[in-house]
Parts: structure tokens; C-alpha cells; sequence
């Protein structure tokens, strides 16, 4: 299949990108790594009237330390995540779970941003991001705003995101004090996306107990979720198999598994 005829618009800047979809912000839409929004042109899924590629604004890719806070924008691909030096020191969740999307080609072209904006209900940053309790920055044609991760995620290939908007930036607070965290995902034998992604953050107090816990599935609901009845049993206690396995018990969340019929193929 080819997609539909569209127009196509390359800016320099982010101003440049807003201006161009202000002038129709439903008809337009964002192009980023391309690896989500091209497929579902080729399918006639998407059907955009033009796209507005910002893979060429530079000033939207990077990782930096500000304050306690780690700044990702939006273009920054899976790839730079995955071998950030940064990362790896500060916040080693973020690079495992970028090293475990799709293939190199994929993480080469695609981004963080174009991730979180897809909602792809089996996505992988989705999870680590509201594990991570993150925020997300929005900009429009009326300015910037600001909004947690767990918000953003609406519903399947569904976000927060107004027509118009462009999502800029990631912010996650530093990880302090001692504190573990690992991104797990059974991956498709055929596609390699999650049929179930779990990231997992562990704040632990000075006797190796537990005083937080947060955590983000992805793959088995319509959108990535937090199963906050598990955070609960752990959060508190000493992590011995016996806690964690009856806080496993709890990870199926609030919406339930997706039925068969919905995973990939
Ligand atoms: C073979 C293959 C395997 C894959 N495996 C995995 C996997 O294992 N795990 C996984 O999580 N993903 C996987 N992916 C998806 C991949 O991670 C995509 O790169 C990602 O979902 C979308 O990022 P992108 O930059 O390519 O976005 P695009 O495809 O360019 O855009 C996706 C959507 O987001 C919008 N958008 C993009 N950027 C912005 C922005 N900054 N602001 C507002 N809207 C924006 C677009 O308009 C579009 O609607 C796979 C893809 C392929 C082709």
C-alpha cells in the first residue's frame, strides 16, 4: 500500500513547527522517527492532509541534568536514550527500556516523543514514563502547558494531545537516595512489541525495606497504567519473594487484561 496524497513541510524550529500547524491543526499531523505514523499511512489508517516533519529541529533533541530534574525532548531517538552515559549513571531504568524496543533500525529512527504521542496500547515508553512519574510538556498555538505522563495517556492510540500541539519535552525527577528500578517486557515472537512491558521503581529505607514503590504495565490494557493496589503491597514492607510474589497478584490493574483477540499479530 502507498499513502494517500499529502503536502509535506520540513521546519527549522519549533516556532516554525507550531505556526505551520496552527494553520490546520486537524488536518495536520506531526512526523517524527515516521515508524508508527508511515505504516498507518501506508494502511490509509492515517489519512493527514500534510505533515509537518520536525526531525530536522535540533533544539528538540537532547538529554541533559537541570536542577534534580532530567530533561529529555521530544526527538531524542530511542537509540540516544539507550546509550546515553547520563542515563545509565543517573537513571538506568530509561536506557534498558529503550534497548528493548523494536530492532536497531527502529531505535535509530524512532522517539520518545512520537512514542508517548502514538499511546500505542503495547509501547514501551508509556510504562516506564508513568513509573517514573513524569510530566510531559505541551506546546501550542496558545502557549505551553504542562501535564503528568499517567494524564496523557487517555485511552488506545489516544492522548491529551490537542490538534495543534506538539509534544516538546519528558521531565523526570532525579531518582534520589537508594532506589532500584528495572524495565522487564515479554516481547512478540513476531513483532517484538510488549504483549507485556512492566517497569518497576523501588525506593528503599536505610534497613532495605521498601518505602515506595511505583509501577507502569504496558500491553495488557487499552493504554499503559499504573496497578496502584501493587504499589501498595510493596511500598512498606521487606521485599522477600513471599511479598513480592502476592504483590504480583495485583498488576492486572483497574481495566483488565485486553481480551485475546486485540494482541498483535
Ligand atoms: C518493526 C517495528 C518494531 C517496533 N517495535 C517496538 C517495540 O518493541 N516497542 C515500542 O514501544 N515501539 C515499537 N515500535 C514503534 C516505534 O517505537 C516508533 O518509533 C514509535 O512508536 C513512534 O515514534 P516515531 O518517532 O517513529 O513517531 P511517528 O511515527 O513519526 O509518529 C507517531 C505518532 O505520534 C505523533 N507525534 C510524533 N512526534 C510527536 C510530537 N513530538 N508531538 C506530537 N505528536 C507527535 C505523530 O503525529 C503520530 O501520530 C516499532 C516499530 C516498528 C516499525
Amino acid at each position: 500500500m502507498i499513502p494517500a496524497q499529502f503536502e509535506y513541510e520540513a521546519p527549522g524550529t519549533l516556532a516554525e513547527a507550531v505556526a505551520l500547524l496552527a494553520q490546520d491543526p486537524e488536518g495536520t499531523k506531526v512526523l517524527a522517527g515516521g515508524h508508527s505514523l508511515i505504516p498507518a499511512m501506508k494502511l490509509r489508517l492515517a489519512q493527514p492532509q500534510r505533515l509537518v516533519d520536525i526531525g530536522r529541529i535540533r533544539e528538540l533533541s537532547y538529554v541533559r541534568e537541570q536542577a534534580d530534574q532530567i530533561l529529555i525532548g521530544a526527538l531524542t531517538t530511542h537509540y540516544e536514550l539507550e546509550s546515553s552515559e547520563l542515563l545509565k549513571r543517573i537513571c538506568p531504568l530509561l536506557p534498558d527500556c529503550a534497548g528493548s524496543i523494536g530492532d536497531v533500525q527502529v531505535r535509530n529512527k524512532g522517539t520518545i516523543g512520537g512514542s508517548l504521542a502514538h499511546s500505542d496500547p503495547a509501547g514501551d515508553w508509556p510504562a516506564a514514563a508513568i513509573s517514573l512519574n513524569a510530566d510531559v510538556v505541551l506546546v501550542g498555538p496558545k502557549g505551553e502547558r504542562t501535564m503528568k505522563a499517567v494524564d496523557f495517556f487517555v485511552d488506545l492510540l489516544t492522548t491529551a494531545l490537542q490538534p495543534g500541539e506538539i509534544l516538546r519535552e519528558v521531565r523526570i525527577a532525579k531518582p534520589q537516595g537508594r532506589f532500584g528500578h528495572a524495565y522487564q517486557k515479554v516481547p512478540h515472537p513476531a513483532s517484538g512489541f510488549a504483549v507485556v512491558g512492566i517497569a518497576v521503581n523501588l525506593s528503599l529505607n536505610s534497613d532495605g525495606s521498601c518505602s515506595a514503590a511505583s509501577v507502569g504495565v504496558t500491553g495488557v490494557a487499552s493504554k499503559a497504567y499504573r496497578p496502584r493496589a501493587m504499589e501498595n503491597a510493596l511500598a512498606g514492607k521487606q521485599l522477600d519473594e513471599q511479598t513480592i510474589v502476592a504483590a504480583t497478584a495485583h498488576a492486572g490493574g483497574h481495566d483488565g487484561p485486553r481480551s485475546a483477540g486485540r494482541f498483535r499479530t
